[in-house]
């Protein structure tokens, strides 16, 4: 078992491991949210021809070339349009043909003008001005192209993505699982959201940060609640999560205490332990295993340690799990707004705010750093990179920040 590891060596190992990546196929609306698990090629040039972007007339510029506010030029109506209709007409010098939004543009004609900018009866229509050939012509294609790669595999499909499979005739899509990610605490001194705090207990809050956590990625939390200090316990538990879950998150018990009961829970149930303990600050106790192709994860009870340690470990492999392969977050370089005067050995990822301002990245730090706080997490968005070794840092300097709240993860 690696023990005391780098924060690279620990996500060079889980980057390893393989994954089992499940795909299914759903009726177009019900993949809101999911990710897309093919290349989707257009199958036609969307429009499927030359439309009108307007209500108005169909004509032949040529026919216009004099036309002025004083001289304008009459043109005989020969026919109108509304969209889903086509004209069987074809438009000849001196003719047009009243058209409407989204209609197939008539044969001979090559220029609409709005109706507002005309004078018009049933039967004629007074044009004023000279507009160019292809004036408010909406070209077939100008969309899509037949044969085009529309929507990537990886993308995350939202409302426009699935609007565009149904103007392919698109009804049902392969998208990746979502996976089910167990969570579950350990402590004898944690109580349920809505218990007594009778002395020495506090509430499970982990449970709720991390199923959000997991929620947040598009996955499928399962909030498993909580369970004593005892081995036999939580093997009970993860015997039966293993079962459903595809992963199985635990909080608590994850240090070298007495009451540190994780690993050996963990490898009582059969599972591999892969590392215990990176060489990290928050959250330096974690314990990756596996179990068959699942992976199990216990963090620390310390609320910012385990959310920090989510982020830096977990996200990643769920992100897998997911079908994503871009797996970092966004990374700027920015200018610190505190000074940060702590140094230490290890990796450090202080919790941050990042904001951008005229082209430049700028991070404002909470006043409390400790892996039990939870509540200077609140309203960050962001972790300040800090090298073992490294520091003080001064307000102004230039920093690395990792954008832990940005929508999409770049290489
Ligand atoms: P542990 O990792 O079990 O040593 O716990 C470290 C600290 O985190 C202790 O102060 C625990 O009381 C606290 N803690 C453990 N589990 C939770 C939880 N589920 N919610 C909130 N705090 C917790
Ligand atoms: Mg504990």
């Amino acid at each position: 078992m690696l023990k005391n590891i780098s924060v690279e060596e620990a996500s060079e190992i889980l980057l390893n491991e393989p994954v089992n990546i499940q795909s299914i196929e759903l009726p177009i609306l019900e993949s809101l949210d999911y990710v897309l698990a093919e290349d989707i090629i257009s199958n036609l040039n969307m429009p499927p021809f030359d439309r009108s972007p307007l209500d108005g007339y169909a004509y032949k510029s040529e026919d216009t070339i004099n036309a002025s506010k004083d001289s304008p030029v009459t043109l005989e109506v020969i026919d109108s349009i509304q969209a889903g209709h086509v004209s069987q007409k074809e438009i000849k010098s001196g003719q047009a043909i009243r058209i409407m939004t989204g209609a197939k543009i008539p044969k001979g004609a090559d220029v609409i003008i709005k109706y507002e900018d005309t004078e018009f009866t049933d039967k004629e229509v007074k044009i004023f001005e000279y507009l160019k050939p292809q004036s408010n012509i909406v070209k077939m294609g100008e969309d899509m192209r037949a044969g085009e790669l529309v929507l990537r595999k990886e993308m995350n499909i939202g409302p426009a993505e699935i609007g565009i499979m149904a103007s392919l005739g698109k009804s049902h899509v392969k998208v990746y699982s979502k996976p089910i990610i167990a969570v579950l605490a350990t402590g004898d001194e944690l109580v349920s959201i809505d218990g007594d705090l009778s002395e020495g207990k506090i509430r499970n809050s982990n449970s709720f940060t991390i199923a959000a956590q997991v929620k947040r990625l598009g996955a499928n939390p399962v909030i498993l609640g909580f369970v004593k200090d005892n081995v036999d316990d939580l093997k009970r538990e993860l015997e039966m999560a293993i079962k459903r879950a595809d992963m199985i998150i635990t909080t608590g018990g994850a240090s070298a205490g007495d009451a540190d009961i994780t690993k050996e829970a963990f490898q009582s149930i059969g599972s591999k332990i892969l590392f215990w303990r990176v060489k990290m600050k928050p959250g330096s106790p974690i314990i990756a295993a596996k179990h068959d192709e699942k992976f199990l994860f216990g963090l620390s009870g310390n609320p910012a340690a385990s959310y920090i340690s989510f982020e830096k470990f977990v996200r990643p492999v769920i992100l897998r799990l997911m079908g994503k392969t871009k797996l970092k977050f966004m990374e700027v370089d920015s200018i610190l707004e505190d000074d940060f005067t702590k140094i230490s050995s290890q990796d450090r990822y202080v919790r941050a705010f990042t904001y951008k301002k005229e082209g430049k990245y700028y991070t404002s730090l909470p006043d409390k750093h400790s892996s039990g706080v939870l509540s200077s997490l609140v309203g960050r968005n962001s972790l300040f990179c800090v090298p073992g070794g490294t520091g003080p840092y001064k307000k102004g300097e230039h920093i690395k920040v990792e954008l832990i709240n940005h929508p999409e993860e770049e290489e």
